[in-house]
């Protein structure tokens, strides 16, 4: 029988799944900051816990790190892994190192069915949810290989992380527990491609930043990169954000908005987003386009996206241009899909598929 790894459990999780299997709500309590605060990888080393009931906890229990396939780096620092799960599928996850701070991008389940037109994760059939251990073990790995605190997590890998918020919500808040890894709200970012409804409702609870992928200024180009808009159109997505600003408390949403050459880049385009931005406290970060092999989009080019920039300026709304990372390993925005690298490292590693 496989063990239950732990490291995805809130505190309240752990006393329960505890006392189910024989254990007490002490024990509970003394092996929580084990795993969170001092990041123990095996049960031996918590010295606080009873012999007989370190012996008993690894008869059931893990505490494993997914294990790291490739590990790539890119010319400026950031960094990718291909991790494989204990069932046997792959996910990938980045850490993108700065000066004054170290962020990681999680991804949240293994595929996705949103399906943008421009993602590269889009066009992997989506397999399933991941669960709180895999999620939070991604910032755990970087922990371990970084050597160096973590300032920020972004949720903006494979995956809609709404779609899988109850995974979400409990990494959310080990991610605060100030027992645990101790983050502050707003150095926790959670990407979405528009999902609308009861996960919004609730996220706004946790008081996160959110960022909303765009990408277009009116529901006909919307549909046509982003088919979730057909479902939650930007009049609804809008009315949404707004919502979550007033009940969250947080001051503005950040737009991503990918500037893809001849579809959403035109003077035009960007005299209408800055309409469509008046009515919600906002910023937006423009991004040039990454492709990846087989991409049927084009990125605009740095001109294109100066001009764009400086019309949306002009027009009082805040937009920057997001430095790309990664981009040569591809780790940056939308290029994350485990398969090819998957396949390839399996086969490096002689493992039949
Ligand atoms: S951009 Fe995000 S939501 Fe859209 S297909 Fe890619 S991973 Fe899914």
């Amino acid at each position: 029988m496989s063990k239950i790894n732990l490291l995805g459990f809130t505190l309240e999780r752990l006393k329960s799944e505890f006392l189910r299997n024989g254990f007490t709500i002490l024990d509970a309590k003394r092996v929580f900051p084990w795993i969170h605060t001092k990041l123990a990888r095996s049960f031996d080393v918590m010295s606080d816990v009873p012999l007989r009931v370190r012996e008993n906890l690894k008869e059931k229990f893990s505490l494993d790190r997914p294990e790291c396939l490739v590990l790539q780096k890119s010319v400026d620092g950031t960094q990718k892994a291909l991790l494989k799960l204990e069932d046997g599928n792959y996910v990938e996850t980045v850490l993108i190192p700065e000066e004054t701070r170290a962020t990681v991008c999680v991804s949240s389940q293994i595929g996705c069915a949103i399906g943008c037109k421009f993602c590269h994760t889009g066009t992997q059939r989506f397999v399933r949810n991941l669960s709180s251990s895999e999620i939070i073990s991604q910032i755990f790995f970087w922990k371990d290989v970084f050597g160096k605190p973590i300032t920020n997590v972004v949720f903006m890998g494979m995956g809609e992380p709404l779609l899988n918020f109850e995974n979400l919500s409990d990494v959310l808040k080990l991610l605060l527990d100030e027992k645990a890894h101790n983050f502050s709200r707003t150095k926790i970012t959670i990407s979405t491609s528009g999902i609308v409804g009861d996960a919004l409702i609730e996220l706004a609870k946790f008081r996160v930043k959110l960022a909303i992928s765009l990408h277009a200024s009116n529901d006909e180009k919307r549909s046509c990169i982003m088919p979730i808009n057909k479902k939650y159109d930007i009049k609804t997505l809008f009315k949404a954000a707004r919502e979550y600003l007033r009940n969250s408390g947080t001051d503005r949403v950040t737009f991503e908005y990918l500037l893809l050459k001849g579809v959403n880049d035109e003077d035009s385009d960007a005299t209408e987003l800055s309409k469509l931005l008046r009515s919600i406290p906002c910023k937006v970060n423009l991004i040039v386009y990454n492709d990846w092999p087989g991409s049927p989009f084009v990125g605009s080019g740095r001109n294109r996206a100066d001009e764009f920039s400086r019309i949306l300026l002009s027009k009082g709304v805040r937009a920057i241009i997001r430095k790309s990372r990664g981009d040569d390993i591809l780790a940056a925005c939308g290029q994350l899909k485990t398969q090819a690298s998957a396949v390839r490292a399996d086969k490096e590693a002689g493992i039949k598929k």
